[in-house]
């Protein structure tokens, strides 16, 4: 078998760690220096791959892109397709990620994400990293090389704000050698997200209600990961958007998309995809296509109130908090959006509201490669010296975010972001006035848009609006069905006529949820400890210490 190729294999984004497998990469989740695992190098796409991958179902595509990025050695050509045939197979939609037509004049058109179990893209990723986390368990326990004896299992453990933790619910339920555990905040998530989360009921699942916030959620798991016994005594997972497996099976919907419009429009089309942005993960995944060599145009970021990287791509300025913005410390901030004292600020798009986006160090590592290391944009393997010096770079930029809470990036990186980046920021009244539009005005009538899609649509419009070239085609990526945001698409569309929540948006699944049998343990205090003896219990409990 072919030996990796440079593609095949990690590095930390701070320049300590090199030449890791993917297994490597994904069972870590998070390099040992605190950086996050990218390929040794963006692999180029073989010579006809247009006409060549053409015709291929997701799924065919999917094993054509993932294989580039792992070695056969590692998993094998029949085990990678099987792990994909698997993970999609629980998608609603024959073809997982539909694009429609929203309003054919402008060419502006709509990638449905939502199709998978838990109504939210997240599932496009977290069903896939599910079954690899259990293949690479069941691999090793086969192998059964424990130095105890014991069987390998992993325990992952997760907060979250009612997004996330529906979608790595369903996708580690039943996993064998899997514990799941996610913390919510009690009574602080909406009623149909904590009715998908705490009616799954497989004996790995568990939620835990914290009385608390959902950063004191956060701060628990922090807490435990660095938990001198815990952490020894079991082996932690992760499944939050660092995890390099998460934006590897969102790379494939890019194509999936690319050849729907190609079919649907016929020749190659120049397309700009817009994509509503927290933690950098969905457009990052946009990102690597398009250096892969997807002919793209543009990828446009486009954020809610927690604007950072709609500030960086306008001032080069990667900072926390704007220098104008200390009202954004508690009360209420501009566009009416809660802030926190902590700065984050409550929107209507809450798996957006983010202070700083984690997957964006990893594209600084390549500005950064090609800035500073001035290795030439194209797919050639750097040599080790410039990839020392990139992992330098960046671990000096996200030390300066630490520190002094702002990076300031030369301009040759920010006209290299500029290249491929433009960004619009969307407030909550121009979020709730898109989706009523689109659900009042023909052509789109009555389509329903949750309301982070609408920041997408919005964004896409208004760059239409402002567009010279007519030939471009738009797709914005819609990352939820609107029933699991109902209160903003209530917000929006509540006096219309024609509408009705129950007859106009919500999906047979979602029918009799909340009344259904429910497993949730409540945690009375937010407290560290309180978690840590209900995790140990629960395992016990399940078998498995
Ligand atoms: C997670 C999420 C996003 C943001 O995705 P990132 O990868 O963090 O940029 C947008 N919309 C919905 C519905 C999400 O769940």
């Amino acid at each position: 078998m072919a030996a990796p190729t440079a593609s095949q294999r990690y590095l930390s984004s701070r320049g300590g760690s090199y030449g890791f497998s993917f297994e490597e990469a994904v069972l870590k989740g998070l390099a040992a220096d605190g950086g996050l695992f990218i390929p040794e190098a963006i692999p180029s796409l073989p010579a006809g791959w247009e006409s060549a991958w053409a015709g291929l179902s997701f799924q065919e595509l999917a094993y054509e892109v993932l294989s580039l990025y792992i070695s056969a050695d590692e998993i094998s050509a029949e085990d990678l397709k099987s792990l994909i045939d698997r993970s999609y197979s629980t998608f609603r939609h024959p073809d997982i990620a539909p694009v429609v037509d929203l309003i054919p004049e402008d060419n502006l058109h709509v990638m449905e994400l939502f199709h998978g179990p838990t109504f939210a893209f997240k599932d496009v990723a977290l069903q896939f990293v599910g079954n690899l986390f259990e293949y690479f368990l069941i691999r090793k326990n086969a192998q059964n090389d424990a130095e105890d004896g014991k069987r390998h299992a992993l325990t992952v453990i997760g907060a979250t704000s009612g997004d996330t933790g529906s979608a790595a619910i369903y996708g580690l339920r039943g996993k064998k050698d899997v514990s799941v555990f996610i913390l919510h905040p009690k009574g602080k998530v909406s009623p149909i997200q904590e009715a998908q989360m705490t009616t799954v009921l497989d004996d790995n699942v568990h939620n835990l209600a914290v009385e608390g916030t959902f950063d004191d959620c956060q701060d628990i798991v922090k807490t435990l990961f660095s938990h001198p016994i815990l952490s020894k005594t079991h082996n932690l997972g992760a499944v939050n958007s660092i995890n390099w497996a998460r934006i590897l099976a969102q790379i494939v919907y890019y194509f999936s998309s690319y050849f729907a419009l190609a079919n649907k429009v016929g020749g190659s089309p120049k397309i700009r995809y817009v994509v509503p942005t927290g933690n950098f993960g969905d457009i990052l995944a946009g990102y690597f296509a398009k250096r892969m060599g997807l002919p793209i145009d543009q990828l446009v970021i486009a954020t809610n109130a927690n604007d950072i990287l709609d500030r960086f791509v306008k001032s080069g300025r990667y900072e926390k908090h704007p220098v104008s913005a200390e009202e954004g410390e508690g009360g209420i901030a501009e566009d009416g959006a809660k802030a926190h004292p902590g700065g984050v600020k409550e929107t209507l798009a809450p798996a957006m509201d983010i202070l700083v986006s984690s997957n964006f160090e990893r594209l600084l590592w390549y500005l950064a490669l090609e800035c500073v290391s001035e290795v030439a944009v194209g797919n050639d393997e750097p040599t080790q010296e410039q990839k020392e010096t990139a992992g330098a770079t960046v671990q000096q930029w996200m030390n300066d975010l630490k520190t002094v809470g702002t990076t300031i990036v030369p301009d040759s990186v920010l006209s290299a972001a500029r290249r491929d980046f433009a960004s619009e920021r969307v407030s909550d009244e121009d979020t709730v006035a898109t989706i009523k539009k689109v659900f009042t005005t023909p052509p789109s009538a009555p389509y329903v848009l949750d309301p982070h899609s609408a920041i997408g649509v919005c964004a896409a419009m208004r760059i239409i609006e402002k567009s010279e070239d007519k030939d471009a085609h738009y797709v914005s990526l819609s990352t939820a069905h609107p029933a699991k945001f109902n209160h903003a698409v209530d917000l929006a569309l509540g006096e219309v006529e024609g509408y009705d929540f129950e007859t106009t948006v919500r999906p047979k699944e979602f029918i009799g949820l909340e009344q259904r049998e429910k497993r949730v343990r409540v945690i009375e205090r937010p407290d560290a400890e309180l978690v840590r003896a209900a995790v140990e219990e629960m395992l016990e409990v399940e078998g498995k210490v």
